[in-house]
């Protein structure tokens, strides 16, 4: 049974007092709570501009370039995807969420590629260590935060969803293609 008096202590004895009729039924507790809602939401009303809140969906914050969002794969000139299946992503990643798998390239002077990429978005923290640890900008995380979808399936994007979006009209370009990073001497 739960008591509703009051705990009161004498040196080092607890004293359970009777419950007070405010206690026991609770019902003004609750008319005072309603009260202090009302009077807020009639504030709020008269006062939206000075409301910390947005009205999301119709109002968005606007994030600073440096936010880390969703992934984005880089691609090179050619269109084609820039990561080279090393791997270091992968075994960087705290929430284990990124899944490759690595093929050889038919041109020799490209190293490997993925044929498979996928990143959970649901077990990712958006920590950034994979972004980090890529050595060659194929993996950079973007401004965008809205992925509803209906389905769990829907949250694991592969290299389409993740390179070729239509949010990101055509592919986001890497720092350097293989050629010239070949001919740079990188
Ligand atoms: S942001 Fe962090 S948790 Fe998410 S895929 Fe990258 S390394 Fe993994
Ligand atoms: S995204 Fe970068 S770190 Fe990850 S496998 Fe590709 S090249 Fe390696």
């Amino acid at each position: 049974m739960i008591s509703t008096g009051k705990i009161e202590t004498k040196g080092r004895v607890v004293v359970l007092k009777k419950p007070t009729v405010e206690g026991a039924w609770y019902l003004p507790a609750i008319f005072k709570g309603l009260g202090f809602t009302f009077r807020k939401m009639v504030y709020n009303i008269f006062n939206q501009k000075k409301m910390p809140t947005l009205n999301y969906p119709e109002e968005k914050y606007e994030y600073g370039p440096r936010f880390k969002g969703n992934h984005i794969l880089t691609v090179k000139k050619d269109g084609s995807v820039r990561c080279t299946a090393c791997m270091l992503c992968a075994t960087n990643c705290p929430a284990q969420c990124i899944k490759i798998t690595a093929a050889e390239h038919e041109d020799p002077t490209v190293e490997k590629y993925p044929i498979a990429y996928e990143i959970d978005v649901l077990r990712c923290v958006f920590c950034g260590f994979c972004e980090e640890a890529c050595p060659v900008d194929a993996v950079r995380m973007g401004p965008e935060w809205q992925t509803p979808a209906l389905s769990g399936g829907k949250f694991v994007y592969d290299i389409q969803q993740l390179a070729y979006r239509p949010q990101l009209k055509g592919g986001v370009q890497s720092v350097l293609d293989d050629h010239e990073r070949l001919d740079s001497g990188i």
